[in-house]
């Protein structure tokens, strides 16, 4: 499939999230036709990139499917500038997005951790290939501890199932800032939107999800 070919089919599932209301604003909009999808899924599911669907990328995990990572960015309300703290690496395909918008824009950058280091490492050359390497700065390591190296961040993004909202991460986020995390059970969460503001914090629970378990000292043991 040609080049153009992918950006037809971007373009048509884009419009057709857009008219669903999953996609709302034109930065979201606008990140979404710029990222090249099937960049991001291993080569067999190449031609399924723009099937709204999650993908298996490996080691029992899967990219988000694109209704999701919609409704995940348009929550964070990401800005131009913004610091970005992403919990969940995977293909890195989420982290382009939001590059899209806080550094392409606006010279802010995302910090994304990945647990899984061949995970991190085939993020890695994603983002490389994608011309996002210089915006995003791919982690090894326990995410539910966060990046206290880079913090305190403006937004930050779970892209794994929580049992509960993990300390530290409440401790990154920058007063005034946004966290969006899926947090429940193992098969089925709801999606918190959490501001931070004036030391407390506002937690709206959103819709109903379904993520792979976030693995670590404040998450899920196993
Ligand atoms: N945002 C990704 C999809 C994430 S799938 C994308 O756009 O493709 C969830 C990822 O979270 C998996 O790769 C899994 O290995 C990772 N993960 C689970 N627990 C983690 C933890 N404690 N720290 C960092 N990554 C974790």
């Amino acid at each position: 499939m040609s080049r153009d070919k992918y950006f037809e089919e971007r373009k048509r599932v884009v419009d057709y999230l857009v008219s669903l209301g999953y996609i709302k604003s034109d930065k979201v909009r606008e990140a979404l036709l710029r990222v090249p999808r099937e960049e991001f899924v291993p080569e067999p599911y190449r031609d399924l990139a723009y099937v709204d669907r999650p993908l298996p990328i490996g080691y029992g995990q899967t990219i988000s499917a694109i209704h999701m990572v919609a409704i995940m960015t348009e929550a964070l309300d990401p800005m131009p500038g913004d610091k970005v703290l992403e919990i969940g690496t995977g293909s890195g395909y989420q982290a382009a997005v939001l590059a899209e918008i806080v550094c392409k824009n606006g010279g802010g950058h995302v910090y994304s951790i990945e647990r899984i280091p061949e995970l991190a490492e085939f993020a890695r050359r994603n983002l490389d290939r994608t011309g996002y390497s210089d915006c995003v700065t791919v982690i090894v390591g326990d995410g539910t501890r966060g990046y206290p190296e880079a913090a305190p961040y403006d937004r930050i993004i779970v892209t794994a199932a929580a049992p509960d909202i993990p300390k530290p991460l409440i401790e990154q986020l920058r007063d005034g800032g946004r966290m969006v995390i899926p947090v429940g059970d193992r098969w089925v969460q709801r999606l918190y939107i959490i501001d931070k503001k004036g030391g407390k914090t506002i937690i709206r629970r959103s819709i109903e999800c379904l993520f792979v378990p976030l693995i670590g000292e404040y998450g899920w043991k196993y």
